[in-house]
């Protein structure tokens, strides 16, 4: 018998009609012979409520309630599927993070699977039942609920598949499968039959949301063959496997991943001594802020600038702290930006191909587009640019690395 984990996200659930659809899949699937654990998001945009609603009760959201907050928007999914389900003759039974017993650390919010029990779930399935899961959330040591982290219920079904050694884990969601780069913002964008993890894993940290990143992380560490699918219709979805696994010839690039999500800070006329980038660093991530890309160059007599990223909810934090280190130090000057926007070419193909970097500065020089930061990687070169340019950019390079799809016009 095939066991299957297939999650289905938020805008597959968005409404009774789409999870009676959801559940007609499944009962489908479960006829053909399949055992299925599925997991399921809240319903679009319910999370992003639950959040609001905190922010307006507390200023800095108590983390052990939002937990207990946000993970209600997947108990309202997972029962409501399980009725479903039954409905049409199939049996199933509903459970959340806790019930399951998905152990997690105690890092509210973002916490990290330990542990999945498994004793639950293989009697159901061995009694002919379809297992629902809620995804998002765990459960820790001394019973507290978890959240693990937004786009976690990505992680919830890849964590069960390899725990339960699925033979697939298939994600269901508003796109046919992995594209070269949003559909949504490039419309001639092509669908990938298969994509290595490697490549996946990189597209999903450098912005494309269509996999939460700790999800191919852990597909990657595991092995668990990954499918990306639409709940909308038929088709046979994207593979992401090891590089053997997809067997495909490589192209020069795969893809293209964004992120307008990014605050760019300078630190000017810092003194050119040992210990002025710990002094620069120390304090901005003893705030818990997450620095991207850093670059120095030598500026003027014996000093250098300093010039990094983060995400834009830190920007104000992160100017601060700045602001005080340069007292300190006796740097000359602090800038900040935040209108940039990342942008990376991702590829497996890069490592055996040179001149990509040449061909991606050409294009976007053709563009008049300034490059504002560089940085690379064995398969990946991200650049830091005006946010205005940000979709011309990715058209232009998407044109330039001939990504479109076989029946697009441009
Ligand atoms: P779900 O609610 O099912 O988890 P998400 O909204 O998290 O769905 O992810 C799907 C979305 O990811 C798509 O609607 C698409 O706009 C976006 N996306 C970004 N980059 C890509 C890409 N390279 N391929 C496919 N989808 C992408
Ligand atoms: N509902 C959660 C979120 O919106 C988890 C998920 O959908 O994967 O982030
Ligand atoms: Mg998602």
């Amino acid at each position: 018998m095939t066991l299957l984990v297939q999650k289905y996200g938020g805008t597959s659930v968005a409404s009774i009609e789409r999870i009676k659809a959801v559940a007609e899949k499944v009962a489908a699937s479960r006829k053909a012979g399949n055992q299925l654990v599925v997991v399921l998001s809240a319903m679009s945009g319910v999370t992003n409520n639950l959040l609001a609603w905190a922010n307006e009760v507390q200023a800095d959201p108590n983390v052990r309630e939002l937990d207990v907050l946000l993970s209600t928007g997947e108990q309202t999914t997972i029962a409501l599927l399980a009725m479903a389900l039954e409905e049409l003759g199939c049996p199933a039974r509903s459970y959340t993070g806790g019930q399951v017993k998905i152990l997690t650390d105690a890092a509210h919010t973002k916490a990290r699977i330990i542990d999945i029990e498994q004793e639950h779930i293989r009697r159901d399935l061995d009694n002919g039942e379809v297992v629902v899961v809620a995804g998002f959330q765990g459960v820790t040591e001394a019973g507290d609920i978890t959240t693990l982290g937004r786009g976690g219920s990505d992680t919830t079904a890849v964590a069960l598949a390899a725990a339960l050694k699925a033979d697939e884990c298939q994600i269901y969601t508003d796109v046919d499968g992995v594209y070269t780069t949003d559909p949504r913002v490039v419309a001639n964008a092509r669908r990938l039959d298969s994509i290595t993890f490697e490549e996946m894993l990189e597209m999903s940290s450098l912005g494309a949301k269509v996999l939460q990143i700790r999800s191919v992380e852990f597909a990657s560490k595991y092995n668990v063959p990954l499918r990306v699918l639409s709940s909308f219709e038929e088709g046979p979805g994207t593979y992401i496997g090891s590089e053997d696994a997809t067997m495909m010839e490589l192209p020069l690039i795969s893809g293209i991943a964004f992120t307008r999500d990014e605050a760019k800070l300078s630190i000017l006329g810092v003194p050119d001594i040992p210990g002025m980038a710990h002094k620069v660093f120390g304090p901005i991530s003893a705030a818990g802020i997450e620095v991207d890309v850093i670059v120095q160059n030598i500026g003027n007599d014996q000093t250098n600038d300093i010039t990094f990223t983060v995400q834009r909810k830190d920007t104000a934090k992160a100017s601060k702290i700045l602001e005080g280190v340069a007292k300190e130090i006796k740097a000359e000057q602090v800038l900040v930006d935040d209108k940039v926007a990342k942008l990376s070419i991702v590829g497996v193909g890069m490592r055996s191909h040179a001149g990509i970097a040449s061909r991606m500065f050409e294009t976007l020089a053709n563009e008049s587009i300034n490059i504002q930061l560089i940085t690379t990687s064995e398969i990946k070169i991200s650049i830091v640019i005006e946010e205005k340019y940000l979709e011309l950019a990715v058209r232009a390079l998407h044109d330039a690395f001939e990504l479109e799809g076989p029946d697009s016009k441009s």
